[in-house]
């Protein structure tokens, strides 16, 4: 991937893709091979990927915003066709051990098993007088996938079309998508426990489930029900690998490329403004830096920005511990079972009570064992383990640094940045004693480096929230009131790695007026 900087790049494409995460990179490559466009891809970050790219320290590598995903083991899964499609197959996948999440509530554990049968048998087996409401959400589970299908290819229909039969096509998915998770299960059970466990991974879509969907809850919890996978060789691999798809036709991948503007004449997109004011032009842009962040930010005039638009919050930010150990993961005894640790079942409570006093317990703290997950690992980092650590943080906690600069944040930031990386560092060493006393880096980066690096504004970890109402605005799809501008990513689909590829998938669909998914399916 090449530097801004040392590039003369020629000043006409047949398509501009501002930010290069998995929906921007999706979008290009399909754009490239089916039907032979040149591509600027332009990354503001020094390096492509966006989510999913990885960053270095010495020995150590990690992940920014990938530790499983589902589906992709299966070679018969869209998912998979998906990938292999972009990658041309290059892409490969390590699968996760049988048991891919553990749930820790309070004194209560619960592993997630790959195989829906094995989650069947384990829920009844802990919960053995709520059997007919475990039958009832893992049908409704499934049933709001199924629905999912069509609701999101109605975002890439023609709007004749979309006119025609947009309801329809929604109507299934909504009926699901427009009720909160908690509503929903509460048609199933009203045991608190049962309830706690289903929605132990919230963390996964960043809402609990008073306030989430209860279609990104299904969407996400099925996409795990046969287990997950990790990229191998990290996660870095999948921008590594779409790239030469992209560049077999002359496309391009430039990073410390930052777009101010997206240039609109007559209401039609014609190109982009840099940072150092240089222009590129095409008669097609595509954005993967999110919907508020292109109508807000880059889009300058006419402000298209739908009214809707502005009800829905963006999701919460994040803190994140990145650990190294000086020894592998299999003379730790780790196995890349991912945690997730939560003081009480009550996720809605254990939210509150944290945003109204940060010195309470986290709501939620995501442990990931990379580096025991990827087979690769110990070639590149021989003797060396890498440990994530995730919990979700409000922004507003950080807002009143956000002027300061990177690394020079004063010293109140800094003092308030240790105290949270101590208290996770110190959860982290209890629930994996294995790497008590042992850890030889560790880093914290904050909603403010998101915003640094990822350029969302309030270090949002998954682009807009996953309320019902996200679902229920029309103004979230590929096509934008500006002739030529299409937006890609998790906005326009789903948060999630697959799902912001799903997002380039419907946007590359749009653009070409072809069932993009169905010929990829199809072979
Ligand atoms: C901590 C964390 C853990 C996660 N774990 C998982 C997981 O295990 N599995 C999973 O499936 N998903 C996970 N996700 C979610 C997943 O990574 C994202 O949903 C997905 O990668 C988003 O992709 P995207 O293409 O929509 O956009 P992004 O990845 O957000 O990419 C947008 C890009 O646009 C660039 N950009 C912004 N502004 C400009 C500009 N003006 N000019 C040029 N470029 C610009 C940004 O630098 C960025 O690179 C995780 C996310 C987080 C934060």
């Amino acid at each position: 991937m090449l530097s801004y900087k040392q590039q003369t790049l020629e000043d006409r494409w047949d398509a501009i893709v501002v930010g290069s995460g998995i929906g921007g990179l999706a979008a290009a490559a399909l754009l490239a091979k089916h039907a032979g466009k040149r591509v600027l891809v332009l990354e503001r970050h020094y390096t492509a990927g966006g989510y999913t790219h990885s960053f270095r320290r010495p020995n150590y590598s990690w992940d920014v915003g990938v530790h499983y995903v589902g589906e992709a083991q299966n070679p018969d899964s869209p998912v998979r066709a998906v990938f292999d499609h972009i990658t041309g197959g290059a892409l490969e996948w390590h699968p996760m051990p049988k048991v891919y999440d553990r749930a820790i509530i309070g004194e209560q554990t619960f592993d997630f098993s790959a195989g829906v049968e094995n989650l069947h048998e384990a829920l009844k087996r802990t919960f053995p007088s709520e059997s007919a409401g475990i039958d009832g959400y893992l049908a409704a589970v499934q049933s709001a996938r199924k629905a999912g299908e069509l609701y999101f290819a109605e975002k890439a229909v023609p709007g004749p079309i979309a006119r025609l039969a947009g309801r329809w096509m929604r109507a299934p998915f909504l009926k699901w998508a427009s009720r909160t998770t908690l509503d929903v299960l509460q048609q199933f059970t009203r045991d608190p426990e049962l309830i706690g466990i289903l929605t132990a991974q919230w963390g996964d879509y960043g809402l609990p489930p008073a306030q989430s969907s209860f279609g990104m809850h299904a969407i996400i919890a099925g996409h795990y029900f046969q287990g997950a996978s990790y990229p191998i060789g990290g996660s870095a691999r999948i921008a590594e690998t779409i790239a030469p798809m992209i560049q077999r036709n002359g496309g391009k991948i430039v990073v410390s490329a930052e777009v101010r503007e997206i240039l609109i004449e007559d209401r039609a997109a014609v190109g982009v403004r840099m940072a150092d004011g240089c222009e590129f032009r095409s008669n097609l842009v595509v954005s993967d830096v999110g919907a508020r962040n292109t109508f807000d930010r880059l889009v300058q005039d006419p402000q298209p920005i739908r009214e809707d638009l502005r009800h829905i919050p963006g999701s919460m930010a994040h803190l994140s511990l990145y650990a190294g150990v000086k020894e592998s993961a299999a003379s730790l005894g780790l196995n890349g079972t991912n945690l997730w640790i939560c003081p009480s079942a009550d996720h809605d409570a254990n939210l509150a009570r944290f945003l109204n006093d940060p010195a309470a317990p986290f709501p939620m703290l995501f442990i990931s064992f990379p580096s025991a997950k990827d087979p690769a690992f110990d070639k590149k980092h021989p003797s060396r383990a890498t440990i994530e650590a995730v919990a979700l943080a409000p922004y507003e906690w950080f807002a009143r640094f956000e002027d300061t600069k990177w690394k020079k944040r004063g010293e109140d930031y800094d003092s308030f940045k240790a105290g949270m990386q101590c208290r996770i560092q110190r959860e982290l060493e209890q629930a994996v004693p294995a790497i008590a006393g042992k850890i030889d880096h560790a880093e914290l980066s904050t909603p403010l480096t998101t915003r640094h690096f990822m350029n969302y504004a309030h270090g949002e970890a998954y682009g807009l929230a996953a309320t019902p109402q996200r679902f229920l605005t029309r103004s979230l799809k590929p096509r934008t009131s500006v002739r030529n501008l299409y937006l890609t990513g998790q906005d326009v689909a789903t948060l999630g790695v697959t799902g912001a590829m799903m997002g380039g998938v419907v946007a590359a669909s749009a653009i070409l007026g072809r069932n993009l998914l169905k010929s990829i399916r199809s072979g």
